[in-house]
């Protein structure tokens, strides 16, 4: 029988009770299936091992991972410790040196979800959102200097290269060609930033070159938030730099119901390190504890980990039993305007898993 080793990360807020939830439904999953086994392994790494320790993980934490399948995460972010501290410190400390470069958002609308958008029922909205993942905004570059004095200053510089670009647009493109529509729209911002992004906007064309059967078109960024909300069907797939993307892909999970179904992929496509399946949501301060955190965008995760994993029965299987669940609005946690815990969602998507006789 094949056997997965799996890092549970859980981190802050929500992410435990998410991430319990995840762990449940995939187990639930792999019983039903005979095929194979998933092996958990539990690691404490957040802020509250922080502020115990001064650490988010320990030392050797990479290489404590570093042979896993794959790494399921929660959220990184608590209430006190800053912002910046806590992303720098676990997720981009895993996404960076693992080479996590293509950041893979999809987003549609499952049954029983109702958008936000008028005239949008479902079919109109099926996109995925390619994010660069490794530099661009978030590449780290910068400083601070005359702290406190009135001279301070401080610096984010967005850095892009060519290797960095060309990898992250074959890997959009590919994506593009393995859906029907073969179309992506290439995010930019090349009229403001005229060095960056007009590299970005000249690897695309050369990339584009290579996939002459890929349909794809520009888009800045601004504009782009306006071709989302008003003509939906007009996209597909998405590429967009690591802060775009970042923000184009809350706002695609809010078109689609709410941010608290959407998953992620973090991928090293290359499998020379472990890749990592997130919900793209935060810790959610404001729900934490309560047991209501909607647990659909980490099965939905749960999905994109068993596709990486090649077990592609058991992905549709779980992809299955999550619709069956959205479809029925009782069991819609509050984020969806519905009355259910996450502990009615998980035993109802567990059942689904065990009744699916396909
Ligand atoms: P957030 O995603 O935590 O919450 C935004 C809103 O969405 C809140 O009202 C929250 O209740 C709701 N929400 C999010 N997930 C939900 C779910 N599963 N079910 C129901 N409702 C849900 O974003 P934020 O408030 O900007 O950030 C809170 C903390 O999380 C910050 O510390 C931030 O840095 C961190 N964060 C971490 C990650 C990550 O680790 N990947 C991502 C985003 C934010
Ligand atoms: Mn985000």
């Amino acid at each position: 029988m094949r056997q997965y080793k799996i890092a549970a990360i859980p981190g802050d807020g929500i992410g435990s009770e998410v991430i319990a939830a995840g762990v449940e439904a995939l187990l639930a999953c792999a019983a039903r299936d005979a095929g194979f086994q998933l092996v958990f392994e539990h690691f404490d790494w957040g802020s509250e091992r922080y502020k115990r320790t001064g650490a988010f993980m320990p030392p050797d934490g990479l290489a404590r991972i570093r042979q896993h399948d794959a790494i399921l995460f929660g959220s990184a972010g608590a209430p006190d410790v800053p912002d910046h501290i806590t992303l720098w410190g676990l997720r981009l400390a895993i996404c960076q040196p693992f080479d996590q470069y293509a950041n893979v958002r999809p987003t549609r609308i499952l049954p029983g979800i109702t958008s936000p958008l008028r005239q949008v029922s479902g079919p109109e909205l099926d996109w995925v959102i390619v994010r660069e993942n490794s530099e661009g905004e978030y590449a780290g570059v910068g400083g601070r200097v005359h702290r406190g004095l009135p001279e301070e200053a401080a610096t984010d510089v967005a850095m892009f290269t060519r290797a960095g670009i060309q990898r992250i647009m074959r890997f959009a493109f590919n994506l593009a060609r393995s859906r029907p529509r073969k179309l992506l729209t290439v995010v930019t911002k090349s009229n403001a930033q005229r060095h960056g992004m007009v590299l970005w906007d000249e690897i695309a064309l050369e990339v584009a070159r290579e996939f002459p059967d890929v349909g794809w078109d520009k888009m800045l960024v601004d504009a782009m938030t306006m071709r989302m909300v008003l003509r939906p069907d007009s996209i597909d797939t998405v590429v967009a730099t690591n802060l775009h993307a970042d923000i184009l892909s809350d706002l695609a999970a809010a078109l689609a119901g709410s941010l608290g179904i959407a998953p992620t992929a973090n991928l090293n496509p290359e499998r020379s390190f472990p890749s990592m399946f997130e919900p793209i949501h935060g810790s959610a301060f404001d729900i934490m504890g309560k047991g209501i955190a909607n647990p659909i965008g980490t099965f939905w995760s749960g999905v994109m980990l068993l596709e990486h994993l090649g077990e592609r029965p058991a992905a549709d299987r779980l992809m299955r039993a999550i619709e069956r669940v959205t479809a029925d609005k009782s069991l819609h946690t509050p984020d969806l305007g519905g009355p259910a815990t996450t502990r009615a969602v998980t035993t109802a998507v567990c059942e689904a898993l065990l009744g699916d006789n396909r």
